[in-house]
């Protein structure tokens, strides 16, 4: 699907994970390399984990350990925080923001960057750190710009933004992904346990999630920067990359 090196951008730990984390396993699996810029440690986390094992001040160091567990499961071996506040990312400058982002593509020089796609993130943080994505990609020349491909977060987008232009079945990395779920455990536990309890007593559930599982894909749609995100018409990314 494609060869080149990888740059993911999220605000929180477990956004690469919950948003992105099959087709990064998948990418890891093939040998390409996945660098992943993270903005904050996620320290205005309502989760204290399931027995709580955190609070206010020991969240932001948990919340980083599970991040690099999760990543060095998924198989993610570059991973970088950028020290910017959790859920303050919307009254950061987008310039500061977009810093850092630049000087990694200007780095790695990335065939394909990952974010959430701009405004459809649902989530102020979210929303703040792609926007600023968009603003780094336009800094460099056009015949350098990746291909921008966002994820979204809930199915509700695909009324914007139609069907994506990628559509990735990952269900043969599917245990990597669910262990690294589980590696965000002050995100997650609470609701790993819920699912797996109800899976032990209500086979229909079961089949239900078993059957999720076997039909998992990662969507990515294609961020038209030249257009501002106008979206037309993007059947091939290799097009989109002319068009950009
Ligand atoms: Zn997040």
């Amino acid at each position: 699907m494609t060869r080149g090196p990888i740059l993911v951008v999220f605000p929180h730990p477990d956004d690469e994970t919950l948003a992105l984390g099959d087709l990064l396993a998948l990418h890891a699996r093939d040998g390409l390399s996945v660098t992943l810029l993270c903005a904050t440690r996620g320290e205005a986390g309502r989760n204290m984990g399931r027995p709580i094992s955190a609070n206010r001040e020991t969240l932001p160091g948990i919340r980083e350990q599970e991040l690099l567990e999760a990543c060095r499961i998924l198989g993610i071996h570059d991973v970088r925080l950028l020290g910017f506040r959790d859920r303050m990312l919307e009254f950061e400058n987008p310039d500061d923001l977009a810093r850092p982002v630049l000087e990694a593509m200007r780095e790695l020089r990335p065939a394909r960057v990952y974010t959430y796609y701009p405004e459809h993130g649902y989530h102020p943080d979210h929303d703040a750190m792609s926007r600023a994505v968009v603003l780094a990609v336009e800094r460099l020349p056009v015949e350098e710009r990746p291909v921008l491909l966002g994820t979204v977060f809930s199915d509700a987008a695909l009324e914007a933004l139609g069907e994506p232009d990628e559509v990735v079945p990952t269900a043969s990395v599917g245990e990597v992904f669910r262990a690294a779920v589980r590696a965000h455990r002050t995100q997650t536990a609470a609701r790993v346990a819920r699912t797996q309890a109800r899976m032990a007593e209500d086979e229909e559930f079961r089949a239900q999630v078993e059957e999720n599982w076997r039909n998992m894909t990662a969507k990515l749609w294609v961020y038209p920067v030249a257009s501002k995100g106008l979206r037309g018409k993007v059947a091939d990314p290799a097009e989109a990359r002319k068009a950009t």
